[in-house]
């Protein structure tokens, strides 16, 4: 665990992949889609769009701030991207956006997939609607991202149909990885995840299925919390985390996973919506 003088945070404002679900029964873990908040210092830094965001969005609002952020998007399916035509202050010309992607050059650009989801007949408004000012940035697997002065990112490339990007924040002495939706090879680790993730603080990993549901659901593109347990172990992650929730996995069910993931190392954690990890 790093020192209190990074002053930063991880909140979690969506844990599940897939797809959005609002039930009795999944209310402890949450039925958002991907979205978190990472606060470095002052800096703000989203991993992904999901419909959490719309959430996240309406708090913001409430602050009364001005709002700048990095939007760091794993890839561009839906549960990734659902909550950007939702998020309140792209709708108001005081806020500043830069939007990342790395997985769709050199057939696309991220402005335009965002484009085409905002458009008819799938959507009523188009994106030139937004008001705040918003950079949408294209990279390519393996660049760094200089952020700031003392934020550096780095990426790498995922195992998942149409492409997805690894991210490894490094902010002064403290690393979070966010890794998901990626499919893990059965016989050989995924290298290039194990070299992003080699003794980072914070570890988020696609644990979409069990390592017996992951055999029934091969090219499917996503991986198993036993898996990120073997990663995080090999490279000396100091902290696991359980994210990108199966929808079809219930409170009870995730429980069960919190208690089998924790006897095998305590320093794992199963996200929920509202967790917040103060560094
Ligand atoms: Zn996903
Ligand atoms: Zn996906």
């Amino acid at each position: 665990m790093s020192n209190q003088s990074n002053n930063g945070y991880l909140k979690f404002w969506g844990v599940r992949g897939t797809f959005p679900i609002t039930s009795a029964s999944h209310s402890k873990y949450g039925g958002n889609t991907s979205c978190i908040e990472l606060m470095c210092g002052d800096h703000l830094i989203l991993f992904d769009a999901g419909t959490g965001l719309k959430v996240f969005g309406d708090f913001l609002l409430a602050q009364k701030k001005i709002i700048k952020a990095d939007i760091l998007i794993s890839h561009t399916h839906l549960d990734h991207i659902l909550g950007i035509p939702f998020f309140k202050p792209f709708y108001a010309s005081s806020h500043q956006f830069r939007l990342w992607a790395g997985h769709l050059q050199p057939e696309r650009l991220l402005k335009d997939v965002l484009s085409n989801m905002m458009t008819e007949p799938f959507f009523p408004i188009p994106i030139d609607i937004f008001k705040a000012d918003i950079a949408y940035n294209d990279f390519n697997p393996k660049d760094i991202l200089h952020l700031s002065e003392s934020i550096k990112v780095e990426t790498t490339s995922l195992n998942h149909p149409n492409r997805a990007i690894g991210y490894r924040v490094n902010y002064n002495n403290l690393s979070i990885c966010y890794v998901t939706d990626t499919e893990h090879q059965t016989d050989e680790q995924n290298a290039h995840i194990l070299k992003l993730i080699q003794d980072a603080d914070y570890f988020i990993y696609d644990a979409t299925y069990t390592d017996n549901e992951f055999e029934l659901h091969r090219h499917w593109g996503h991986s198993s919390w036993q898996e990120g347990y073997r990663l995080a172990k090999e490279a000396s992650v100091k902290n696991y985390i359980i994210f990108h929730h199966d929808p079809d996995h219930d409170d009870q069910f995730m429980d069960k996973i919190a208690l089998e993931a924790s006897s095998l190392n305590p320093n794992t954690i199963v996200a929920y919506e509202g967790l917040n990890i103060k560094f």
